[in-house]
């Protein structure tokens, strides 16, 4: 029996293009049907615009890597001419004046852009409850967050809206919303992508990568968005290799560390117990399962929260009313207009980040926060070389718990920034992670397991994460929608 064509994937859908079974117009008339029919109820994307997918559905080139293929982006990636809003009200009426490197790169390779997806402001979050426009519900239990930053993204996806989606990942903000919504998330190497035309969050930590049904097709997408770019000088110059190539070398042999501080306390026993299964899995496929010690796992929470807000506050200060979106109404000198500006159009996250990323910068606190918390983040470095020193991967938990409801945490921001605890250290290590379904919880909402490699190693992430789907069927099921 052939699926609906909103329900495969790349790869799948890619053979029938080129077999000339379909045509790409069917693809994308098939997902606005889709869209029409569950967003009303997920609530993923900010906006879809049909007319233009099926205007480049109509000149798709078949020959390249990704002919015909349409995606979604995150609304704080640039595309041209497109609005980007960031979640927030203060990038109101902002049109990118140019296209984002990766947004280049997926049109280069023949992919179609659908729409663009909801987020929490300025990616700060972990529930997509803090965008100013719209609340995104988990498509597995419409009362549950998908998940954030890049909810949005992961919901789409995980509902059949989107083939494939970008989001980016600062702390966690892909790899969290793909274990949450029960689809693949990958968190490249800080480097591997550029990040030209992302809107910054915190600049040492963001990276962008892709949301997809399959570990292959995140291979494919990987492939078509990496490299070094002379437009960002922190994209690294290392040869991208043939990511798919990487999907078929075997499990056998490989050695793969489970870190004892991601398996304390806090961890959901559901989540535990489905973590406990696939490393059995993993161990009755010959690979070599190690515990292993990240000892600085405990400061890692404290330590994004001083660093990425140090940054934020720094990138967020060009939002000031003149330059883009939102400007007060009031008149006034120009410290008013960006006082006035800035109050109206961030929202109440947005500003705590702001606050306290200037506390941690301040004059007399630059020490004792500042720069303390690099000096640990060097810990927390040190401490990922020391473990890939004998093992391949490591195996964790991507989020201590399943999705949680809505509303749940909004007023307690601490629980809320815990959210991430399993995988904020990976951002700040700048190594890779991947999150792919490993079972449902008695609820029936999807539970994620992450696999984490050395810088420039996601070909070992795919190919472990690859193997283990395969021999699941965790990526065939589907919400109720
Ligand atoms: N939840 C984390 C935060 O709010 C991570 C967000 C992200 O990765 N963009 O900062």
């Amino acid at each position: 029996m052939s699926l609906p064509l909103h329900r495969e994937s790349i790869a799948s859908l890619r053979r029938k293009l080129t077999a000339g079974e379909i045509t790409s117009q069917d693809i994308v008339q098939d997902l606005l049907q889709r869209i029409a029919s569950v967003d009303p109820k997920v609530k993923g994307y900010l906006r879809v615009d049909a007319e233009k997918a099926l205007a480049q559905a109509a000149k798709t080139d078949l020959k390249k890597p990704l002919g015909g293929i349409p995606i979604a982006i995150k609304d704080n990636i640039n595309e041209k001419d497109e609005a980007c809003t960031c979640g927030s009200q203060i990038l109101k009426g902002y049109q990118a004046p140019y296209d984002a490197t990766v947004t280049r790169k997926l049109k280069e390779a023949g992919a179609i852009l659908l729409g663009r997806t909801n987020m929490d402001e300025f990616a700060m979050g972990s529930s997509t409850e803090h965008s100013s426009y719209q609340k995104t519900a988990n498509p597995w239990k419409l009362d549950h967050i998908p998940g954030g930053s890049s909810g949005g993204s992961a919901a789409v996806v995980a509902s059949d809206q989107a083939i494939a989606s970008l989001g980016s990942d600062t702390g966690g903000s892909i790899r969290q919303p793909a274990a949450l919504c029960g689809c693949v998330g990958l968190k490249p190497t800080y480097g591997r992508v550029s990040r030209y035309g992302l809107v910054a969050f915190a600049s040492s930590l963001d990276q962008i990568g892709p949301f997809s049904k399959t570990v292959e097709d995140s291979a494919l997408l990987l492939q078509a968005i990496a490299g070094q770019d002379v437009m960002e000088n922190t994209s690294r110059p290392v040869p991208v290799p043939d990511y798919r190539a990487a999907l078929n070398q075997p499990v056998r042999g490989l050695r793969i560390g489970i870190p004892k501080e991601y398996f304390a306390e806090g961890i959901d026993p559901e989540v535990n117990a489905a973590l406990k299964k696939s490393m059995d899995w993993f161990a009755d496929q010959g690979a070599e399962l190690k515990e292993v010690s990240l000892p600085h796992t405990h400061a890692a929470v404290a330590v994004y929260y001083i660093i990425a807000t140090a940054e934020a506050s720094a990138n967020l200060a060009r939002f000031d009313g003149v330059r883009y979106g939102h400007r007060t109404q009031t008149l006034g000198d120009p410290l008013t207009i960006y006082r006035k500006s800035r109050a109206e159009g961030f929202g109440p996250e947005v500003k705590r980040r702001i606050i306290l990323g200037t506390y941690v910068l301040s004059s007399g606190y630059y020490d004792a926060y500042y720069n303390q918390a690099q000096k640990v983040r060097q810990l927390l470095r040190r401490d990922f070389t020391n473990a890939f020193q004998n093992c391949d991967l490591l195996l964790t938990p991507t989020s201590p718990t399943p999705a949680f409801k809505a509303g749940e945490k909004m007023s307690d921001p601490l629980q809320m920034y815990l959210a991430d605890i399993c995988t904020i250290a990976v951002n700040l290590a700048e190594v890779c992670g991947i999150s792919i379904p490993c079972g449902f919880s008695s609820e029936q909402l999807p539970i994620g397991l992450q696999l984490i490699g050395p810088h420039f190693q996601e070909s070992s992430l795919f190919r472990a994460a690859h193997h283990y789907e395969q021999a699941h069927d965790w990526y065939l099921h589907r919400p109720n929608l």
